[in-house]
């Protein structure tokens, strides 16, 4: 023994990235310096777990009869701070694996951006992005982990670091399993040195640890499975600060909704729905944790993606059920037919709730939808079995509604025009700009409403809807439209002949740019418009097509012409003088590139706005 006790201290460098984020941290996190107490014990009770997991089939590890517990020690004087746990140690590979590296490659650029653009780095940031460890330095300048880990021939490791550049691991005496952090406490960081203090921010952030936590020699936190109380005992308070501690939300939960189901499978779940989306719903960090999941009171993992469908990470929550073995293995909850009957009745209570909520808090619904709807949109595409409650689920905008305001595909269809088959749609990067598209024109004036897409996920999710009601579900911005306002015959329209005769020289001016010139029947304020063939798609979906795949060119439009426009009836009457005078063929290539410029399609500005000084420069002279 004497010999590991003199073997030398190796000294190790952290990573370039490590370096910066460490920097951030210390110098940038002013706010909520609790949040490390909270993310040290978190830790704690994180190892607890896996030891206590691990002695359900091994019995064979070092302290098997160890308390499963954490232990706090302060001391006011001397301002040092010490945090104990009896879980499953580390060994020097995790201490340079777990310790010393960042969890997520995205972390340091996204915390940077955060501070270029002015945001708090608060607990919040800290606690979605795993450098939980390191929110240690915002109130000390070196940490000392002693750990064992709980193999039986592993040894006691000793890691210091100041958080600056380097740290240090060398191996020492330590006979019992378990982590022991500890540190010398800042000036202004003197009152974690309180026990008072300390208790006080336990009860507040971790009272729900499933070990109990001593401060000195008193348990502070009360070690309770709240699901397990029946639904009426359960104290809103106790639901907030619950949702608080499994989520690291500061904030109180959106909604929440508590099950206790028997027959088949039983199970007990407590699930909340947060306020807020996370700052990237799509590649959300924490979605691996959505769901923890516990078999008779005891944790199984927390990062339970088989409890839920994807478009439902979001949800957060507990699920306790007896029809578990206790043992059970990762692969084993992937594939039990247990895990696939929760999933499934979860899903549905969830979307049921969802449902309940729209009809009765629909302000709350609003605000679910718009943090969380891009996400269970997608649904529709990948869960054929809840697809229509999905569906019903959907809100949106319309031609008719006031600038917040969202209806259902049922309210619209409760609300169409007599005669009216089909259910319209335009899609479109915002509100304002969709409602000024000539598109519109044709349904304005027959009071048809027309569903505003904006969230860049509709042109996914919508087109496959297909039908509502039996109502097919239609883009406007296609040409493949049943549109009746060729029946009222407008005496102010080119005659067919004119018509037919401007059209050609279109045709022959725009040549192959466009799949086709047609006479419009959707227009009415406007000269031309540029709508997608029948095989085409949507110019919205077409632009996200693009943006994905820089490869891809789209699709031909065709141009369709107002022939009961005063200017193309004044290009009517260039072309019966002479159809070769320029002013004309540079007014149609205008006209067509003005109508890509409305769609965001217009790829040469410049040649346009030099063919716009020309016809001014004719047009004034
Ligand atoms: P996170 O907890 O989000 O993974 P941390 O920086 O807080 O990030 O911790 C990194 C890793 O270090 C943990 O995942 C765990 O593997 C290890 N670790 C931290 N504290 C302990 C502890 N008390 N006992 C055992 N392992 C720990």
């Amino acid at each position: 023994m004497a010999a590991k006790k003199t073997a030398k201290i190796k000294e190790f460098e952290y990573k370039a990235e490590m370096k910066q984020l460490l920097n951030l941290i210390v110098h940038s996190l002013y706010t909520h310096k609790d949040v490390f107490l909270r993310e040290l014990i978190s830790n704690a009770s994180d190892a607890l777990h896996k030891i206590r997991f691990r002695q359900l089939t091994d019995k064979d590890v070092l302290d098997a009869d160890a308390e499963l517990k954490i232990s706090i020690r302060v001391d006011k004087d001397k301002r040092t701070f010490s945090i104990e746990d009896t879980g499953i140690g580390m060994t020097e590979a995790d201490l340079m694996e777990r310790i010393g590296t960042v969890a997520s490659s995205g972390t340091l650029e996204f915390l940077e951006q955060a501070r270029a653009e002015g945001k708090e780095l608060d607990a919040n940031l800290i606690g979605q992005f795993g450098v939980g460890f390191y929110s240690v330095f915002m109130v000390t300048d070196e940490v000392t982990i002693e750990t064992r880990h709980a193999d039986k021939e592993s040894t006691g490791l000793r890691w210091k670091s100041d958080g600056s550049g380097t740290y240090t691991i060398e191996e020492i005496d330590r006979p019992h399993r378990g982590t022991t952090i500890s540190f010398t406490l800042k000036e202004d960081a003197a009152d974690f040195a309180e026990e008072f203090h300390v208790k006080h921010i336990i009860k507040k952030y971790s009272n729900f640890v499933d070990f109990p936590i001593y401060v000195g020699e008193e348990k502070v936190n009360t070690v309770q499975a709240l699901w397990h109380k029946a639904k009426d005992d359960i104290k809103e308070e106790e639901l907030n600060e619950f949702y608080k501690f499994i989520s690291n939300d500061f904030d109180e939960p959106l909604s929440h909704l508590y099950l206790s189901l028997e027959g088949t499978v039983s199970f007990r779940a407590l699930l909340f729905i947060p306020k807020k989306a996370p700052f990237d719903l799509f590649h959300d960090l924490q979605q691996e944790k959505s769901l923890h999941l516990y078999s008779s009171k005891v944790f199984i993992q927390d990062d339970c993606k088989a409890l839920l469908p994807d478009y439902l990470r979001f949800v957060k929550g507990v699920v306790d059920t007896e029809d578990l073995p206790l043992n059970v293995s990762r692969e084993v909850t992937q594939s039990s037919p247990v895990m696939a009957k929760i999933r499934s009745i979860l899903t549905s209570k969830i979307l049921a709730h969802f449902e309940d909520m729209a009809e009765k808090e629909p302000g709350k619904y609003a605000t679910l939808y718009k943090n969380f709807g891009p996400l269970l949109k997608t649904g529709i595409n990948s869960d054929f079995d809840n697809r229509d409650k999905i569906i019903e689920l959907l809100r949106f905008g319309t031609t008719k509604t006031g600038k917040d305001e969202y209806i259902s595909l049922k309210q619209y269809v409760e609300r169409m025009q007599e005669g009216q088959k089909e259910i319209y749609y335009l899609a479109g990067e915002h509100r304002e700009l969709l409602l000024k598209n000539p598109k519109l024109e044709y349904f304005r004036k027959h009071e048809y409403e027309v569903l505003l897409l904006t969230d860049p996920v509709d042109v996914f999710v919508v087109p496959s809807i297909t039908e509502y009601d039996k109502k097919p579900l239609k883009s406007i911005d296609k040409a493949d439209i049943d549109l009746d306002a060729g029946k009222d015959e407008d005496s102010e329209a080119l005659n067919e002949d004119l018509a037919s005769a401007l059209i050609s020289v279109f045709k022959e001016t725009l040549g192959d740019k466009v799949e086709d010139v047609v006479a419009s029947k959707r227009l009415v304020d406007s000269p031309v418009t540029l709508v997608v063939g029948k095989e085409g798609m949507d110019s919205q979906m077409e632009k996200m097509m693009k943006m994905m795949n820089q490869e891809y060119s789209g699709s031909k439009r065709i141009l369709e012409v107002n022939i009961s426009h005063p200017l193309i009836k004044n290009l009517s009457r260039l072309n019966l003088g002479d159809s070769t005078n320029p002013l004309l063929r540079k007014s149609i290539v205008q006209l067509y590139e003005a109508a890509q410029l409305i769609d965001g399609n217009l790829t040469s500005p410049m040649e346009f706005v030099q063919r716009m000084t020309e016809i001014m420069e004719e047009a004034t002279k």
